[in-house]
């Protein structure tokens, strides 16, 4: 079966006083149909750009600039705004960090989730009315009636974001991208709320792109996992094989700097220094001023995105065995 997203070459520049910065580089990655694909890395490595580019969301300053993104086979990026607006929402919808930025807080509940099945159904005001209070119900909001007339501003976090799912849901998406969807929430809240993401994911067969800082949802919910640092990417592999041996320093770096909450730990190492930020890339490999393994070469030369004998993909001088040549595989 053909992905359900396939990303090739992709590139995203921002334009800042008149300089375009790259801030997603060259970046490759598919989506099967099922599988939930997690993006990981610290902020600034272009996780959530990655996701607007695929939304054609990036605003003005945003634009791609290379680069091609597949979706049920089509390239979306060479759509009309006209018809892009049909597939947003609805066969590709998407979920954010906050809420309460992508609600209208003068519009109430059920307008909102009824406004995405007026754009993309043909179903009738009734029938809408119906569909969206039985949404409200399906992503857990007690009282659905009453809460369909209610204004965002009256519901907890944990409310809202349940709402930005159920308009999320609303047309059966074949893909949900979430950005973040569990960080501002508190710890019960953020596990109902992946819980949520899940029985929806098993209820409809959808894929999910999910998207976080945070190993520990990776290994809760993901297939496979694809590690970005610096606009690209720089490991993948199923998320077992990803947890359990690493390959990539800065992979290494990030699963040990999580937390045994069960042992009682607090966090007891972090990766020193912080992400170079995008237009100031070092030439060699991006990782190397933070890298405890650095070799000369890796200050120098770029290393290659490279086949690895257990199927992963990693992005280091260190694991350099099968350098994808031409006809290159995605991972
Ligand atoms: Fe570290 Fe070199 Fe590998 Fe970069 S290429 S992660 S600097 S060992
Ligand atoms: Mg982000």
């Amino acid at each position: 079966q053909p992905p359900v997203l396939e990303v090739k070459g992709l590139t995203t520049q921002f334009s800042a006083r008149k300089k375009a910065v790259t801030v997603v580089d060259q970046v490759d990655f598919s989506v099967q149909k099922g599988e939930t694909l997690g993006i990981v890395g610290e902020s600034g490595c272009g996780k959530s750009v990655t996701s607007l580019s695929i939304m054609r969301l990036l605003g003005k300053n945003g634009k791609v600039v290379a680069g091609s993104v597949l979706f049920e086979g089509k390239d979306i990026l060479e759509l009309e705004e006209k018809e892009m607006r049909t597939i947003r929402g609805n066969r590709l919808a998407m979920i954010f960090q906050e809420p309460m930025t992508s609600l209208n807080p003068v519009l109430t509940i059920g307008r909102q989730i009824g406004e995405v099945l007026k754009l993309h159904t043909s179903l009738g005001q009734e029938e809408r009315k119906r569909r969206v209070i039985e949404l409200i119900a399906q992503v857990g909001i007690p009282r659905a009636q009453e809460i369909y007339g209610e204004y965002p501003h009256r519901l907890s976090g944990g409310m809202r974001q349940r709402v930005m799912i159920a308009m999320a849901m609303a047309c059966r998406p074949q893909l949900l991208i979430a950005d973040e969807p569990t960080t501002a929430l508190d710890v019960t809240i953020q596990a109902q709320m992946l819980g949520l993401i899940r029985e929806m994911r098993k209820e409809t067969g959808m894929s999910v792109m999910l998207i976080t800082h945070d190993l520990g949802v990776i290994a809760e919910m993901c297939d496979r996992v694809l590690v970005m640092y610096a606009g690209q990417v720089i490991e993948s592999a199923d998320v077992r094989t990803l947890l359990r041996h690493p390959k990539h320093p800065y992979t290494k770096g990030l699963i040990r700097s999580v937390p045994h909450h069960s042992r009682g730990e607090k966090r007891l190492y972090a990766i020193s220094g912080n992400v170079p930020s995008p237009g100031e890339w070092p030439t060699g490999c991006r990782f190397a001023a933070r890298c405890t393994e650095a070799m000369p070469i890796c200050h120098e030369e770029s290393p290659a995105l490279s086949t690895l004998q257990d199927g992963s993909f990693c992005r280091c001088w260190l694991h350099d065995d099968l350098v994808l040549a031409e006809g290159r595989s995605i991972p």
